[in-house]
Order: C-alpha cells, then sequence, then structure tokens
C-alpha cells in the first residue's frame, strides 16, 4: 500500500513538472514568434517616415504582378515626387526638410485605403501601390498638402508635389508600369507641378 502511494506521489510530481515546462515552452515560443514578426515588420519600415521602405515596395510590386491575369481587377502604381524640395532644405535646414517629409507622410497615410500601400521609393519620392485604383485619391491629397502647415517650426512654409499614375498592363513587369509612373511624374513637372498626369 505505501509503495502504490509513493509511485502515485511520484507519477503526479513528474506530471506537474512536465505540464510546468509545456507552458514554459509554450511561452517562450510566443515570445519568440512575437519578437520575429516584430523584427519582419521593422525591416519594411522607412525610419523617418515610418511609411513601408523600398524593399517592401518590391515585395508588393511582385506580389500585386503575380496576381495580375488571373481574373482581379488589376494595380496602379503611382509616383510622387515633392516639388522643390531642394529650396525647402537649403532655405530653412535640413531638419525643416525632414520635419516636411514626416509631415507629408501622415497626410499620404490617411488618404488611401487599408489595400493600398504606401512607401518612400526614396529621398522625397513616394510610391503608391494601389489594387484596382484610381486618381481620385490623389487629386485629394493634392488639396490636402498645398493646404497643409507640415512644420511646425516654419508655420506659412506649404509645399506641393507632383505625381504620376500608370495601371498595370496584363504581361507587364513592374518594372515597365513604374517607367511610364515616371514619365508621366515628369509630364506632370514640366506642366507646371502640384499636378497628376496619368498614363493608362
Ligand atoms: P523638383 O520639383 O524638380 O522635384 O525639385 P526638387 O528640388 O524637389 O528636386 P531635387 O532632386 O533637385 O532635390 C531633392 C532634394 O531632396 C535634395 C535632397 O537633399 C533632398 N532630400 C532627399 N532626401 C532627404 C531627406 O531624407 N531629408 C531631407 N531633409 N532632404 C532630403
Ligand atoms: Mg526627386
Ligand atoms: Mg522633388
Amino acid at each position: 500500500m505505501a509503495t502504490a502511494c509513493g509511485v502515485l506521489l511520484m507519477l503526479t510530481w513528474q506530471s506537474y513538472n512536465y505540464a510546468r515546462s509545456r507552458e514554459k515552452n509554450h511561452t517562450e515560443r510566443k515570445e519568440l514568434e512575437l519578437a520575429i514578426a516584430e523584427v519582419e515588420r521593422l525591416t519594411a519600415i522607412d525610419t523617418l517616415t515610418g511609411l513601408y521602405n523600398r524593399q517592401h515596395l518590391h515585395e508588393v510590386l511582385d506580389h500585386e504582378t503575380m496576381r495580375g491575369g488571373s481574373g482581379t481587377p488589376g494595380f496602379c502604381v503611382a509616383l510622387i515626387d515633392l516639388d522643390h524640395f531642394k529650396q525647402v532644405n537649403d532655405t530653412h535646414g535640413h531638419q525643416v526638410g525632414d520635419e516636411v517629409l514626416l509631415g507629408f507622410a501622415a497626410l499620404a497615410k490617411s488618404a488611401f485605403r487599408d489595400i493600398d500601400t504606401v512607401g518612400r521609393w526614396g529621398g522625397e519620392e513616394f510610391l503608391i501601390v494601389m489594387p484596382g485604383g484610381s486618381q481620385t485619391p490623389i487629386d485629394r491629397l493634392l488639396v490636402a498638402v498645398a493646404q497643409a502647415a507640415l512644420s511646425s517650426q516654419v508655420s506659412e512654409l506649404r509645399v506641393t508635389f507632383s505625381a504620376g499614375l500608370a495601371h498595370h498592363r496584363v504581361g507587364e513587369s513592374w518594372a515597365d508600369t513604374l517607367e511610364r509612373a515616371d514619365r508621366a511624374l515628369y509630364a506632370a513637372k514640366k506642366a507646371g507641378r502640384n499636378q497628376c498626369i496619368a498614363d493608362i
């Protein structure tokens, strides 16, 4: 009887320890998964603006191009370039320039749908990838940016941007779509800036 009780006690103790160690492993795995997700998020983000970075935009463009032609409505891209931005830096300093980039990013983020990807292509250039998108949100953003005080240090400062929009064509590489958007952007600059021109 005493032996049976001893064995029972030992088994209970072992199973208690086993349950505790399983719980600990589960917690550690969850913490590791969260840490990996955070690292993945950070590698996709531009440090100054908090928008997606160029590397992430490449991944989104790859994904959207692969989806194209499978019955989905396709996507369009908008290349955005701030107007006369060098002048902002030259007149008010790089710090004000950074503030303007940050302020523009906040307006841009709120102007598009959740399914759109808003990213910093580089310098004062931004790229929006819009599944089945249109020019309407860009025209709205043109008005919002032109009216906004984007720098707290120079409250009277106003900036504008120019944009080129291109719809992806079935079978086309995204690099070619972007090249058409870039040409449309150049046309918008030439036509007087503060506007969007579409290459459909
Ligand atoms: P345009 O209307 O033709 O686009 O003229 P622009 O002056 O905007 O174009 P340009 O290419 O001559 O100048 C771009 C400027 O953007 C120069 C560069 O110093 C500035 N710039 C790029 N990245 C950053 C940044 O991260 N912070 C700041 N403050 N300035 C930046
Ligand atoms: Mg530029
Ligand atoms: Mg510019």
